[in-house]
């Protein structure tokens, strides 16, 4: 019989993050070894609940959700998010432009999909949070990478984003507060990019979905609130700063120039429409979530958990001869650099893969996140203070062996 095949769609489709590696450190759990995962951002894993006012709208709230509701959402989550988008100052957003789906990943799913015609260019970060990327090309776009620069903070480098554009350039991705990186874009910066996207009529595809997670007084600017002109489709969610990443609960928020993207805004509708709709019962929590006590603070705030995790993690990694890294101010992650002289590192999967096998610590390696270069591996400073420490303590040990051989 002919072997059933995976369809060429996926030729250059890539998520490393649940890739091989994962694959290697399931295989060792049920063969009964513990292995410390600072692989994925899953706050609830980590012992970091989802405020119980949210569980408990979703709870009383179930009797009702079992059918569907509106292809875009619950009003009633819609309009607290549009609350939220005024919150942010994002100008002239109404319930009828904001969508609610599984996740921000499935939103960036429909955006991309919606938009794209075979070999359109999309500009996307590097390094990446690698569903842009991956969402990008099974629409059968071409993303073109654009270098954040470590030395300037691993902000944009603008110059290369004017460099990649092309005739068939589409959209600038922007993640900010950034993944992997944790950087957050200052407001001259957003303006700059708006003005990119003016000149070639790009829309932005802006992911916030870490707005919330910031620390040392940190501020975080929607680059959807600095533009009317421009069209904008923002992104957030309950996963991260609810820390309810299990409920499958996003949305997104289209503004700006609607007028000239009615077109793509009818395909967006048609997506959101095939899909019937989004997971019911979770959108009951997305009211209090925006609504009620921001938990969230209470971890990023000086004594919180989040932040005090954040320094340790940071401290130990930097104290490693060799190893160099950023401090972020926002969201959930480390990206530290491994200077090549100490480790000449050709392979950056094989590295993480060593890694696992001789310390059973669980990295991504930055190849995942669309990183040309092999000397990057991300962090997830969520398991406890005394799970970090050992885990970062066995990579200092694997690193000494592997300068010393
Ligand atoms: N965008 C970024 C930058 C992320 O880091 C993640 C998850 O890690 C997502 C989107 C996916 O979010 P969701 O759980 O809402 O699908």
């Amino acid at each position: 019989m002919r072997p059933i095949k995976k369809s060429s769609k996926l030729a250059h489709v890539c998520y490393d993050i649940r890739g091989p590696v994962l694959d290697r450190a399931r295989e060792m759990e049920e063969e009964g070894h513990r292995v410390i995962k600072l692989n994925i951002g899953n706050p609830a894993a980590f012992g970091f609940d989802a405020p119980d006012e949210i569980l408990q709208d979703v709870i009383r709230n179930l009797s009702t959700a079992s059918g569907y509701c509106d292809s875009k959402g619950l009003f009633a989550a819609r309009k607290a998010i549009m609350h939220y988008t005024q919150e942010k100052a994002i100008a002239n957003v109404r319930v009828d432009d904001i969508y609610v789906g599984n996740g921000v990943s499935e939103l960036i799913m429909l955006a991309t999909q919606a938009l794209l015609e075979n070999n359109d260019e999309v500009l996307i970060p590097s390094p990446d949070y690698p569903l842009w990327t991956a969402a990008v090309s099974l629409a059968g776009g071409v993303a073109r990478h654009y270098i954040c620069d470590e030395q300037s903070d691993w902000l944009p480098d603008l110059d290369d984003m004017r460099a990649k554009i092309g005739p068939n350039t589409r959209a600038i991705v922007i993640i900010n507060p950034n993944n992997p990186t944790g950087a957050l874009y200052p407001n001259e910066l957003l303006l700059s990019i708006i003005e990119i996207a003016r000149q070639y009529g790009l829309i932005i595809f802006a992911d916030e979905i870490y707005d919330k997670i910031l620390y040392d007084q940190a501020t975080h600017t929607s680059i959807a609130s600095l533009a009317d002109d421009v069209l904008f489709v923002t992104f957030n969610g309950l996963s991260k700063s609810y820390r309810a990443a299990g409920f499958r609960s996003g949305w997104a928020v289209v503004s700006g120039g609607k007028v000239r993207a009615q077109d793509y805004i009818t395909g967006l509708n048609m997506l959101a429409s095939m899909r019937l709709c989004a997971n019911v019962p979770s959108q009951f929590g997305i009211q209090t979530a925006l609504g009620g006590y921001q938990s969230i603070y209470d971890l990023t705030m000086p004594t919180g958990r989040l932040k005090r995790q954040r320094d340790l993690a940071w401290k130990l990694l930097t104290d490693i001869p060799g190893v160099t890294c950023f401090k972020p101010s926002t969201a959930l992650y480390l990206f530290p650099r491994l200077d090549p002289t100490h480790y000449p590192i050709e392979d950056d999967e094989q590295f993480a893969l060593e890694l696992l096998l001789e310390e059973k610590v669980l990295i991504v390696q930055g190849s995942g996140f669309n990183w040309a270069h092999t000397d990057h591996f991300r962090v997830v400073f969520l398991p406890n203070s005394d799970d970090l420490t050992e885990a970062i303590g066995r990579i200092a040990r694997f690193l000494d062996r592997y300068r010393n051989t």
